[in-house]
């Protein structure tokens, strides 16, 4: 029996509707997943509320330079801006005694001050979970892959430059902890040449990564002097930066960085969104200025058990995401640093992520899963099983939707 046109339209329309409903779970969900965008006016009406209490202009508040320099640091300042126990502070100012903490005006006014369990809070306010046994101090080695000082090299074509190691806010979760310390420094101008005079006696390097700490808290005019470098070294083809600034203080990309960015292309700059509500107006601006000096945005997010370990949270940040033309470039499996643990989470919560992204979503909204290997081994992607078994001349794959299909090979 062949199909009239007819009968193809009807099974075109069930099979539509049956598509439909394979998302109807994350319809429903995503309504109530709080966004940044959802959120403006709760985030404007925080901003007045925390310039009050920091005696800041309108005018200020828009400049970076002052955003790094009151950073809330200290537990008098952040219980205003928060509504805090007082065993929560007690606690903020014992774990502030081992790993420091400071938080950019901006990204304090995405947090909610009545709730403790806030995505915003947890991943910048220190928790007591932080005193923990269990971790290591480096799981990645990096500290034996360093070539030169402020190198990281792992992998054959492409190296790490870590040129600071202050950033806007320090991420509870950070992989660098060791390197934070209390102090800001920068690398010394001297070492910074030795990493660009390894990359030039070192053809294979076709990939320079800046990052640190946060490679945007370096002045402009460091930056110059470093892409300028490097855009004199004919094998370098890309440079790519890290900063989670576009998060925490997009403030920072301003027209003059942007200006200078746009000299040196190819950029790569790969940022660290969590979660929907960070995906902002404020952060948005700064993608469109980032993406018109021609510099290429993707996010590396971390899973981190009650902030984004789950499906649709995950699913609404990559969607977040595409809006402002970032691209999810990789999830990252949280790895064992000290002080971490509490955001651990089994790697079937990550598998499952990715299940039910691929084929459900836009390719554009999938990013690949990351495990690093222990000891610095490297990245290692995982993935959901498409293969179900080899045969002779064929192959049983599964679909996205789970279908058992047989694939001649
Ligand atoms: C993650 C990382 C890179 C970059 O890896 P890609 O998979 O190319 O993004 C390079 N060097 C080091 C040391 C890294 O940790």
């Amino acid at each position: 029996m062949t199909l009239d046109q007819k009968d193809k339209r009807m099974i075109s329309l069930e099979r539509a509707q049956e598509l439909k409903e394979r998302i109807e779970d994350y319809l429903i969900k995503q309504e109530s997943i709080p966004t940044g965008f959802k959120n403006e006016e709760y985030i404007q009406e925080n901003k007045k509320r925390i310039m009050k209490i920091l005696n800041a202009t309108d005018e200020q508040w828009d400049d970076w330079t002052w955003q790094i320099a009151n950073r809330i640091t200290d537990i008098h300042t952040l219980s205003k801006i928060l509504n805090l126990s007082e065993e929560e502070k007690s606690q903020i100012e014992l774990v502030g005694k081992k790993y420091r903490w400071a938080v950019s005006p901006y990204y304090a006014s995405l947090m909610d001050p009545d709730d403790p369990y806030c995505p915003i809070r947890k991943q910048a306010i220190p928790s007591i979970k932080e005193l923990a046994e269990g971790g290591e101090e480096d799981p990645m080695n990096e500290e034996l892959t360093s070539p030169v000082e402020g190198m990281t090299r792992r992998y054959p074509d492409r190296l790490i430059i870590k040129v600071t190691n202050q950033c806007a806010m320090y991420c509870r979760h950070c992989q660098r902890r060791r390197c934070i310390g209390q102090q800001d420094l920068a690398l010394p101008k001297d070492d910074l040449a030795k990493c660009i005079q390894y990359v030039k006696e070192h053809k294979e390097i076709r990939d320079v990564l800046i990052t640190g700490g946060d490679a945007l808290l370096l002045s402009d005019e460091r930056l110059y002097w470093i892409l300028s470098e490097l855009s004199e070294i004919p094998h370098v083809e890309i440079v790519r930066l890290g900063s989670r600034t576009p998060v925490t203080m997009p403030q920072r990309i301003t027209d003059d960085l942007c200006e200078l960015l746009s000299k040196f292309p190819p950029i790569y700059l790969n940022t660290h969104f969590n979660h929907p509500l960070e995906v902002t107006e404020q952060s948005k601006k700064a993608a469109d200025k980032l993406c018109r000096a021609g510099v290429v945005l993707g996010n590396q997010a971390v899973l981190l058990r009650g902030i984004n370990d789950d499906i649709h949270i995950m699913k609404k940040l990559n969607h977040e995401l595409l809006k402002i033309r970032v691209k999810p470039y990789y999830i990252f499996h949280p790895k064992a640093v000290v002080g971490t643990g509490h955001f651990s989470v089994k790697i079937q919560k990550g598998m499952e992520i990715m299940e039910y992204l691929r084929g459900y979503t836009s390719g554009l909204a999938v990013p690949t899963y990351i495990v690093n290997a222990p000891k610095g081994k490297g990245k290692t992607p995982i993935l959901p099983n498409y293969i179900v078994s080899w045969g002779e001349n064929s192959v049983k794959l599964r679909t996205w939707e789970g279908e058992i299909i047989d694939y001649p090979n």
